[in-house]
């Protein structure tokens, strides 16, 4: 049975990463998202405190092994809830830039061999610089259509030359390894697709544009070009066996990654809503505007009794698509459902709130002002939420 209250360890775990969100984040968030960066002194505070991006997190965790509570059931879909929430909270772009295996995390686990998982996920337990992973599936000419992607990958001896772009990746330009997906024959559609870990320096591979965007300005999203670029057998997730019999798994992985993180992204949209329903609460008080004598009244009470509704809401599907990861069920449809909940309700939240402080909410030193623009994306990365839609009403058509 689903139950959603905290442990006594991850209520700890909540309360020090609000702490962290508060205190290291929240003071930076409007210089980073200015300057377009991310201090350096951050990315150590946050390796220091064994936090990382990926399967967000307390360090060995990142390796691929479970986390579970003392009756021996997974919690680590319900930790990354909880850590997505309080550390968008704290600031949605520092989150995605937090050093770690990030997004490439998920294909390593489901694809890797064992030797891929330890060479790859190994360079991440070495503190003493920041150090990314990254996931590039998107093309100039794939976005939704994932099956649609063109970057080739042709056998030559022991190695793949890939030739292609990717682009929009987050942390592409300085991951220290990016999980690339490529094709074998663009003819075979979803068959085609390979998987492979290019790592920096390969010959052939080079970062391209760094985009200038309106929201989670402070966050690193590349554009990728690899031109004759030679990739080790070695780097083909899974083994070149492995296709041979599921010839489907490329795919496959690209959208098992979408069933892991797009609860992730839901709780992420879930914290910057609720950032922006409490600013606007304390402003709200402040301003003297809860007496029931001031014309406005009603209008904030129906604003302040939505959001909060809609924030609760898109929590609770997002978690419990999460459980569904513990619990090692199915969960398409519902972390389907999730994503694009949470991301309309984030939307809808900060416009609210920006309504409710007039000018004062357009205003730059208003975090309000810059959260509005960083959740445009939360219905756009992981599929857009017309995406979710088709896939949530398949899911309801096999089922008939
Ligand atoms: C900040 C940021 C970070 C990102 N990070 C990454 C990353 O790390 N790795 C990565 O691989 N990608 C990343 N992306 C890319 C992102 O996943 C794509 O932008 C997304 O998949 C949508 O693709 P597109 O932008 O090409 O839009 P398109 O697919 O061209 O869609 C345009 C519009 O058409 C609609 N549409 C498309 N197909 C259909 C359909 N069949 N039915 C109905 N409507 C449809 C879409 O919903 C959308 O509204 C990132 C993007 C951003 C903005």
């Amino acid at each position: 049975m689903i139950d959603f209250e905290l442990t006594e360890a991850q209520q700890n775990i909540k309360e020090f990463l609000h702490w962290f969100a508060k205190n290291k984040m929240r003071p930076i968030s409007l210089q980073a998202d200015k300057e377009g960066d991310v201090p350096r002194e951050f990315l150590t505070d946050v390796m220091g405190l064994g936090i990382s991006s990926g399967d967000v997190f307390l360090g060995e965790a990142e390796a691929g092994e479970v986390v579970r509570d003392d009756q021996g059931r997974s919690q680590k879909a319900r930790i990354s809830m909880i850590a997505s929430e309080e550390l968008a909270w704290g600031d949605p772009a520092l989150i995605i830039s937090f050093p770690g295996p990030g997004l490439g995390a998920p294909p390593v686990k489901i694809l890797g061999t064992p030797e891929q998982k330890k060479r790859f996920f190994e360079i991440f337990k070495d503190k003493s610089e920041p150090r990314w992973g990254a996931y590039a599936l998107t093309e100039p000419g794939a976005g939704s259509d994932a099956a649609a992607i063109s970057t080739t990958a042709v056998k030559n001896g022991d190695h793949y030359i890939l030739n292609g772009r990717k682009c929009f990746i987050t942390n592409g330009a300085r991951a220290s390894w990016i999980v690339v997906f490529a094709t074998v024959d663009p003819k075979l559609g979803r068959d085609g697709h390979r998987v492979f870990v290019v790592e920096k320096g390969t010959p052939g591979f080079y970062p391209g544009r760094i985009e200038e965007k309106m929201g989670l300005r402070a966050s690193e999203t590349a554009e990728l070009i690899f031109e004759e670029c030679r990739v080790a057998i070695e780097n083909l997730l899974g083994g070149e066996e492995y296709y041979e019999v599921k010839a489907k798994e490329g795919f496959k992985a690209a959208m098992k990654t979408f069933d892991a993180t797009r609860p992730i992204v839901g709780a992420m949209a879930v914290g910057i809503a609720r950032a922006s329903y409490e600013i606007v609460k304390d402003w709200a008080k402040e301003n003297n505007l809860f007496t029931s004598l001031l014309p406005r009244f009603r209008g904030l009470r129906d604003s302040l009794n939505y959001m909060e509704r809609e924030i609760d809401a898109a929590r609770l599907l997002c978690w419990r698509a999460a459980w569904m990861i513990d619990e090692e069920l199915p969960n398409s449809k519902e972390a389907a459902m999730a994503k694009v909940y949470a991301a309309q309700v984030v939307a809808n939240v900060t416009s609210k709130a920006i309504e409710i402080m007039g000018v004062h909410g357009c205003l730059w030193e208003n975090l309000v002002e810059k959260l509005y623009r960083d959740q445009k994306v939360y219905d756009i990365f992981e599929g857009t939420g017309q995406i979710q839609r088709i896939i949530i009403s398949r899911r309801i058509f096999e089922s008939m």
